[in-house]
């Protein structure tokens, strides 16, 4: 951002630099990335052999499983968003939130893809357009390898 007098250069405030810093778009990419996974949980009622998808018990282990990790991702980015919001985010912890939820939500919606029948296919609907950008969220803002090299170097001795 630049100050009106020429040659000097205006550092944002804290609210304007979470939003223009590396860590404001990474935290901002891992809420969505949460959300989207959750919301892939939330499966259309299909029956088949006269019950619904979602009461095979391989289906709600699987739906168990996605909502358990949504929960943890959860606990961990309110704390971030709290960081944030006081301008004392780490890079770090910007780093593990945005890999960790990103790679969640590619994880969660694809194997529940299917549970949404034939719906999860077509993009007029959630599940298959959060499909599609599922595999995008690891990539911009920094991509997972990105990431974790970040994470990696800060536990260098
Ligand atoms: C849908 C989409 C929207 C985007 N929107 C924006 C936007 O609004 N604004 C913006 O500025 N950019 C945007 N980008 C760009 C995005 O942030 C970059 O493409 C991304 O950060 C990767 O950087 P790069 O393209 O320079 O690839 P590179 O950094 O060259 O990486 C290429 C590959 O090498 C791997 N790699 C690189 N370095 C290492 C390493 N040290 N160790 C291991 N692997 C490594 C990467 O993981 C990747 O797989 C967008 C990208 C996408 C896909």
């Amino acid at each position: 951002m630049r100050s009106t007098q020429p040659g000097r250069q205006r550092r944002p405030g804290p609210p304007l630099r979470a939003l223009t810093e590396a860590e404001g778009p990474r935290n901002c990419g891992a809420c969505c990335s949460t959300s989207r996974a959750r919301r892939c949980c939330n499966t259309a009622e299909r029956t088949a052999f006269g019950r619904s998808v979602a009461d095979f018990q391989a289906n709600r282990f699987t739906l168990a499983e996605i909502a358990t990790e949504v929960q943890v991702a959860r606990v961990f980015l309110d704390q971030c968003v709290a960081e944030l919001v006081a301008g004392r985010l780490s890079a770090v912890d910007a780093a593990m939130a945005k890999w960790w939820t990103t790679e969640l939500q590619q994880r969660g919606v694809t194997r529940c893809l299917q549970l949404h029948r034939g719906y999860g296919y077509m993009q007029e609907y959630d599940v298959a357009r959060d499909f599609l950008d599922a595999r995008a969220s690891t990539l911009y803002a920094g991509t997972t390898e990105i990431m974790k090299e970040i994470i990696g170097r800060s536990l260098r001795p």
